[in-house]
């Protein structure tokens, strides 16, 4: 596995970003090839796993949640029979890839094999794309055959909600997807996003935060600050705009600002109170109520949802504003079914949408799970936000964010608590990044 002391990081870097292809990175969906199944296979034909030995849970989704879920039920049951299902055939981390984006760490040191998590935590591994449920005969279906559980647990993460900033013609969206990504959901998007920096050649890059909750708070303006590093150490003469429209940073807010006008005064402009009615991604035009901005190149993040597969499996809960799954706050069981479970990004409660929050309430929700096969249960544990985010390249300077959260009778809302930010930008908490970053991927994948 590759490591990530800083150390090595260093070294990875040192041979070179350019010496790790790309093109390396395989994450069509299994079978997406000349051999695809026909649809009657798909209804007929088992999937190619020896037979259940045991209560057998199937977790499906193999990013930060199932991957955690999937090794920590056998931890916490040995005796239970695990089958990680994931489209994916390479895992490729979000977490740390901007500091990928800004050639602080090689690519390699983010990418990782599912066949080493399945061999080190002892489950299945089964790469194909779910494609719908029989919770009835407690079956699924993928493109490689049916399957079926005991217990499911659906952690596919989310989707992008084009429709939000009044995008609803499928030409456009395509458009915007393709020459503008995020780079929230896959890493193509990512390596895109490399690659435009990488060529960008000065003018104005647009970057932009999403109204609600979206999937992790503080790296819209990590990115930012990462870009800008890039920019000044190549003598890129553009401009970075950040718009969104909140008043300030959603998370360490002061740590943010601070990086923006004491590191990056000539190549950030931030853009608060901005809210984006529409884009033109052929005339590359950026409208907010107030202001157009025409922009060289950009990155445009649109509100996120739960993923559509909760909508395919009848899932989601339908006055969800972000379409999350409907799930027991407690428990994650799918409304009625004491069988289904969902988690992760996905989940309708005001967590963190981060990777670090879906590891903690993974762990959770394996014990959970386990013990309930054994007849038992276990008492609620908060997940667990814990986020660094790097500023600065050159020293390597992160900020950074900790907390939990409860539940409050009296309001019926969900609230932070024991919620700490460290805004004050040091080295100390830069290697801690790097540290976090390594204790999460030796952890899911061993
Ligand atoms: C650029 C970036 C930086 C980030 N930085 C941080 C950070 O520093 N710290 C932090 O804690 N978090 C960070 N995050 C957030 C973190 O990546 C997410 O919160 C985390 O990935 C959520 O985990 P998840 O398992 O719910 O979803 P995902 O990781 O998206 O996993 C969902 C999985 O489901 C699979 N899937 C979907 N549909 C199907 C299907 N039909 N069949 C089979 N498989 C399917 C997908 O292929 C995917 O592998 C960052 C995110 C981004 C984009």
């Amino acid at each position: 596995m590759a490591k990530l002391t800083r150390r090595d990081f260093g070294k990875l870097t040192a041979a070179g970003v350019a010496g790790v292809g790309v093109t390396g990175i395989a994450e069509t969906a299994a079978g997406a090839s000349a051999s695809l199944p026909s649809l009657t296979s798909i209804v007929t034909r088992a999937v190619d796993l020896p037979a259940a030995q045991g209560h057998r849970v199937v977790v499906v989704g193999g990013g930060w949640s199932g991957l955690t879920i999937a090794k920590y039920l056998k931890i916490h049951g040995p005796d239970l029979d695990v089958v990680l299902v994931e489209r994916r055939a390479l895992f490729v981390s979000h977490p740390i890839s901007g500091l990928w984006l800004a050639g602080m760490v090689n690519l390699e040191a983010i990418t990782f094999s599912y066949l080493d998590a399945a061999a080190h935590h002892n489950y299945a591994y089964l790469n194909a794309s779910l494609i719908d449920l029989d919770r009835e005969a407690k079956k699924i279906y993928t493109d490689q055959g049916w399957l079926s559980y005991d217990d499911l647990v659906v952690c596919p993460g989310v989707d992008y909600d084009y429709a939000s900033f009044g995008v609803d013609d499928p030409a456009h969206e395509q458009l915007l997807k393709t020459r503008y990504p995020a780079g929230f959901v896959s890493a193509s998007e990512h390596v895109t996003l490399y690659n435009k920096v990488k060529n960008f050649k000065g003018g104005v890059f647009v970057l932009t935060a999403p109204p609600g909750i979206y999937r992790c708070s503080a790296t819209p303006y990590e990115r930012a600050c990462l870009m800008a590093a890039v920019f000044k150490r190549e003598n890129i003469k553009g401009k970075i705009v950040l718009m969104e429209s909140r008043d300030q940073p959603a998370v360490m807010a002061e740590g943010f600002l601070a990086a923006f006008s004491e590191l990056y005064s000539d190549v950030i402009e931030y853009m608060p109170s901005s809210t984006i009615s529409s884009v033109d991604p052929e005339t590359r035009t950026l409208s907010t109520d107030f202001d157009d901005v025409i922009f060289d190149d950009a990155a445009i993040y649109p509100r996120i949802r739960g993923a559509r597969l909760l909508e395919q499996l009848a899932l989601a809960d339908p006055k969800s504003a972000q379409k999350e799954a409907a799930i027991d706050p407690i428990t994650y069981n799918a409304v009625g079914d004491a069988h289904v479970y969902a988690a992760g990004d996905c989940r309708p409660m005001p967590f963190s949408k981060s990777g670090g929050t879906a590891s903690s309430e993974g762990v959770y929700l394996a014990r959970l799970i386990a013990a309930r096969a054994r007849g038992e249960s276990v008492p609620w544990e908060s997940p667990h936000t814990l986020c660094y985010s790097m500023v600065n390249t050159a020293p390597a300077e992160a900020i950074m964010v900790d907390g939990k959260y409860r539940f409050d009778k009296a309001s019926g809302q969900w609230a932070h608590f024991e919620n700490t930010a460290i805004n004050e930008r040091d080295e100390a908490k830069g290697r801690k990044a790097f540290e976090w970053a390594e204790e999460h991927f030796r952890d899911m994948f061993g």
